[in-house]
């Protein structure tokens, strides 16, 4: 290393998987990073990149640092293709074995390999489901962080899946979802089948997705270190069993909250690929305090038609103040545009809709959130959604979708009390029953759990707390990365 080298500040390559929630937390991560005057470059795929942009609420986002840019790759699918949940597999393939070597070429051009360029990247943080950015990093002789932008409760889930197909547990030997799994160190007599991720439902050990996780299981022992958007106090048994995997972990979590703290009086940014409704802040100001129950399914969820409606009909019977979210391809085989008519649905919800609630495509979400109106969140678990939940001390109902989420799910109603899991059921009178046990017959009991959660997280990112000295950390073993 030359005495030149050494006083080149810290360059790091940013990459999320081009998605809504893995993009929000590595934003929020390399926002962090710039306070600390850490040079990022943020990898973003062209079809990210371009909706970030036409979001005009990032504008000042794109200005804010001087030492972040933002650089774009293709993601490798056809220009119609959709970026679904369901195009994950074939989202990673085409990443993989298109935007790869495109990437390769950019790094050796942008004098990543060159050890006298101006700006050398010294560190990569990647998505943790890509695998090959151990190769990459290994290229360019510089250390390799995986972030995994899921819960930690989740990975770990995926980490048990070796030993899980080792023991026979899995396929399921049978259709018994309630039977618990044998082997889940930090997680005894918590989980049962039906709390692991959907995907681990396949009667074939072959399935694409098993076969990605299992990839992913490999690959991320051979990180430096690996961040998670987490806290101590939250998942502190299942961090500890991470240690086993890769002893160099960094909780940092709930970044956005970190962020905020750190950025004191200054606003956030918005990293959102949706245009965000506001005009529900305005009708949460009309309403009285814990009124409201929140409804979205994130940024990738998809409900069937008869879900939709056993949903508005638990909402709409259940007689509490809603807003929900209605994302633009969130209910299969239903344009969206359709509800709006208010003549062509049945007269009950349309009327119970129009007196009690409120419909946008994309909200806001974490100043919905910590609106005083809101009383408790109807979510599909996200674990950026869980997070911004809990920070808001906001007890949730949960109906997951897949990936972490049917883990999510499962903590949320068993280890840390702050809300009921409805998984795996849909259906209007158990929808209306859970609203009602949340938002009246046991709120006491759910708001006192879900405040004293909220703050054990605030206090986690505040001076001294361990988010704050896990973030330190990882800004002071960045910048002596050199290469
Ligand atoms: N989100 C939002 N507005 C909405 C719905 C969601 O801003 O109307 C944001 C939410 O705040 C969260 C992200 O989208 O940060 C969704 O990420 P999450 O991990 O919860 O779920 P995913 O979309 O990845 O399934």
């Amino acid at each position: 290393m030359s005495n030149q080298r050494s006083s080149l500040s810290p360059h790091v390559l940013i990459f999320p998987l081009p998605l809504q929630g893995p993009v929000n937390s590595m934003l929020k991560l390399a926002e962090l990073l710039c306070l600390q005057n850490i040079q990022i470059t943020f990898l973003n795929t062209e079809n990210i990149q371009e909706r970030l942009q036409n979001c005009t609420n990032n504008q000042n986002y794109f200005k804010k640092y001087k030492n972040f840019r933002f650089e774009t790759v293709p993601d490798g699918l056809e220009e119609g293709n959709p970026r679904t949940g369901d195009q994950i597999p074939n989202m990673l393939e085409s990443i993989e074995v298109k935007v790869v070597p495109i990437l390769r070429e950019m790094l050796g051009t942008c004098g990543a390999y060159e050890p006298d360029s101006e700006s050398p990247l010294t560190c990569i943080i990647a998505d943790g489901i890509f695998t090959f950015a151990v190769d990459i990093a290994k290229e360019i002789g510089v250390p390799l962080l995986y972030f995994d932008t899921i819960s930690p409760c989740g990975l770990w889930t995926y980490l048990c899946l070796p030993k899980l197909i080792e023991l026979g547990e899995l396929p399921f030997k049978d259709d018994n979802l309630d039977e618990f799994i044998s082997y889940a160190p930090g997680m005894e007599g918590i989980i049962r089948r039906r709390d692991l991720p959907s995907f681990f439902r396949t009667k074939d050990i072959n399935d694409r997705i098993l076969q990605l996780v299992l990839k992913e299981d490999k690959h991320i022992p051979l990180a430096h270190g690996l961040i998670f958007n987490t806290f101590q106090q939250l998942e502190s048994p299942i961090l500890s069993q991470m240690l086993n995997i890769c002893p160099n972990i960094y909780a940092i979590g709930p970044l956005h909250t970190h962020l905020k703290t750190k950025l004191a009086a200054e606003t956030t940014s918005s990293s959102s690929i949706w245009k965000e409704d506001k005009s529900c802040m305005s009708w949460l100001d009309s309403q009285p305090t814990k009124s409201v129950i929140y409804v979205s399914i994130g940024s990738l969820a998809v409900m069937t038609k008869e879900q939709f409606f056993e949903i508005w009909y638990g909402l709409v019977n259940s007689g509490s103040k809603f807003l929900w979210v209605r994302r633009p391809g969130s209910v299969s085989g239903l344009d969206l545009e359709f509800e709006f008519e208010f003549d062509k649905i049945p007269l009950e919800l349309a009327q119970g809709t129009k007196e009690r609630g409120k419909i946008v495509s994309w909200a806001p979400q974490e100043e919905v959130l910590a609106h005083s109106a809101v009383g408790c969140f109807l979510t599909h678990s996200g674990w950026n959604s869980t997070l911004e939940s809990l920070v808001e001390g906001k007890p949730m109902i949960c109906w997951p979708y897949f990936v972490d989420q049917q883990v999510n799910s499962r903590y949320v109603g068993e280890v840390w009390k702050i809300g009921l899991d409805m998984k795996d059921t849909c259906d209007r009178e158990i929808i209306e029953k859970m609203i009602r046990d949340v938002m009246e017959l046991k709120k006491d009991e759910f708001l006192k759990r879900a405040e004293e959660m909220a703050k054990l997280a605030k206090e986690s990112v505040s001076e001294g707390g361990s988010s704050f000295v896990d973030l330190d950390r990882l800004v002071q073993d960045i910048k002596l990365m050199k290469l």
